[in-house]
């Protein structure tokens, strides 16, 4: 049977807590009540030294005789205290007996002590013990006192230890109280965020990707978690508007060739157009397009995919920007753009061929993007974390209002001028993703009428 955490934790700790209110108070009360009846068994020692000694005091030794009326002061004393003295002089003769003075008083002192001392559950007896009475080093007589053994509570002993275990029970049934409410609020300032958590997670499994924790707790971990859990609702929930996003900016950039090609091989079909060779071509392009925006999308996926490897092996920019120059020459040829490379080295650890594909991207949106006797150049450099490349043209520029959303994908500036230029609007998306694959940066600077400076920035170590 699966019990909850809080119920798991509130019992866990409720346990420990009475366990140690438990021991903590049995240890004082058995050590208290040990202490206690030490000191009595003393107090008792020493109240019988005392009696003797105010006894030997009532011996006169030049007159050999005894002052009766202390004798029996102290008889008296010591029987309310719970002492039944007989006293006896030198030769044994029988001097005062509290029995003989007063049965009846003695056996209620008797019995109450008794009574007493059953009511606290102390084992004893009575006891009698016999001491000798001296006087100045001379024995002058005897005494010999009963009481109740080993040792025996008065009335005010009785009172005080009473008093001394209730409060240590109320102390300890206080303690046992507050450990249930401590134990309770603590298991659950523990199991809360937990089973929110599964709760949370549970929604989110269910595509409820909105949902967030609004509070965060003050346990390290449990942060961790909590900031955890709202990051992975926060990632699926722009995965699921990217996918959605996908899918209609796809259907919508398909629609718009496949329904021109097909108009137009509908009314050549039917005859309402003869099928002339620049008609055929002109399908034939859009078909082209299609295809090149399908093996646009292709790459992006797998760049895009998680699963993407980098093979990455250290790299001169350089040397890249050189080759991605050289591939274009002819194109830059035929538009009469001129194109050079400029800088120093600067290496990077980084999937050559991958770079070269970003080179190749922004240097042809460049050559679609400048005119005639145009100007391209590609710059090198290093600083101590970086390793920059940076591509630079004068053509028509770009809009400010559009640089925020140029590597979006489908994004084009002006839609109807691109679509003769054979552009997609992938382009800079698959740059933007490979060099963000590396951890690196792609910026862009832009005036209208005066040109574009695309700068990719790579960490030199990962
Ligand atoms: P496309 O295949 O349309 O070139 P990109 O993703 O490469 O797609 O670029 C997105 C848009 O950014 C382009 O359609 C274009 O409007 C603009 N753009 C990109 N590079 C340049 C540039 N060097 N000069 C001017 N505009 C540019």
């Amino acid at each position: 049977m699966l019990r909850s955490l809080r119920a798991q934790l509130s019992l866990s700790i409720l346990l420990i807590l009475l366990v140690m209110v438990t021991l903590i108070s049995a240890a004082s009360n058995w050590f208290i009540n040990r202490e206690f009846e030490e000191y009595m068994i003393r107090q008792e020692n020493e109240r019988s030294v005392s009696i003797v000694n105010d006894l030997g005091n009532q011996y006169n030794d030049l007159t050999g005789g005894w002052n009766q009326d202390f004798l029996h002061t102290i008889g008296m004393y010591s029987l309310y205290d719970g002492y039944i003295l007989k006293i006896y002089g030198a030769r044994g003769t029988l001097l005062w007996d509290a029995e003989n003075h007063d049965m009846s008083l003695c056996g209620q002192i008797m019995g109450e002590i008794s009574d007493r001392m059953k009511d606290a559950k102390k084992s004893g007896a009575f006891v009698t013990r016999t001491y000798p009475i001296s006087r100045n080093g001379k024995q002058a007589g005897s005494v010999s006192i009963t009481y109740y053994g080993p040792y025996f509570f008065t009335e005010n002993d009785y009172r005080f230890i009473k008093t001394l275990n209730g409060i240590l029970l109320a102390v300890g049934l206080l303690s046992a109280a507050f450990a249930v409410v401590a134990g309770t609020l603590l298991a659950r300032r523990i199991a809360r965020p937990i089973s929110k958590t599964a709760y949370i997670a549970t929604q989110i499994s269910e595509g409820n990707y909105g949902i967030r924790f609004e509070s965060t707790p003050n346990t390290r971990e449990l942060e961790e978690m909590v900031t955890a859990i709202n990051h992975l609702a926060q990632a699926l929930s722009e995965q699921e508007s990217l996918r959605k996003r996908l899918t209609s900016d796809v259907a919508h950039e398909l629609r718009t060739p496949l329904s021109a090609v097909s108009s137009h091989l509908e009314a050549m079909i039917e005859g309402i157009w003869e099928a002339t060779p620049e008609r055929l071509q002109s399908c034939q392009e859009e078909i082209k397009r299609l295809g090149s925006l399908v093996a646009d999308l292709q790459r992006l996926a797998n760049i895009e995919d998680g699963n993407l490897k980098l093979s990455k092996t250290r790299v001169d920019l350089h040397e890249i920007a050189q080759t991605a120059v050289r591939n274009l020459e002819s194109e830059g040829m035929k538009k009469q753009i001129s194109l050079s490379v400029s800088g120093s080295p600067a290496y990077a650890d980084a999937d050559r061929e991958r770079i070269i594909q970003v080179a190749m991207n922004l240097l042809s949106n460049a050559l679609r993007y400048t005119p005639q006797n145009g100007k391209i150049e590609v710059e090198t450099l290093e600083t101590e974390a970086e390793s920059i490349l940076r591509v630079k043209d004068n053509g028509i520029g770009i809009p400010e209002q559009e640089l925020p959303y140029i590597f979006e994908r489908f994004y084009r500036t002006d839609k109807s001028r691109n679509r003769k230029t054979g552009g997609t609007g992938i382009g800079l998306t698959i740059a933007k993703s490979i060099v963000e694959s590396h951890g690196g940066k792609i910026t862009v600077e832009s005036t209208v009428g005066e040109g574009s400076s695309f700068t990719v920035l790579l960490p030199k170590r990962t």
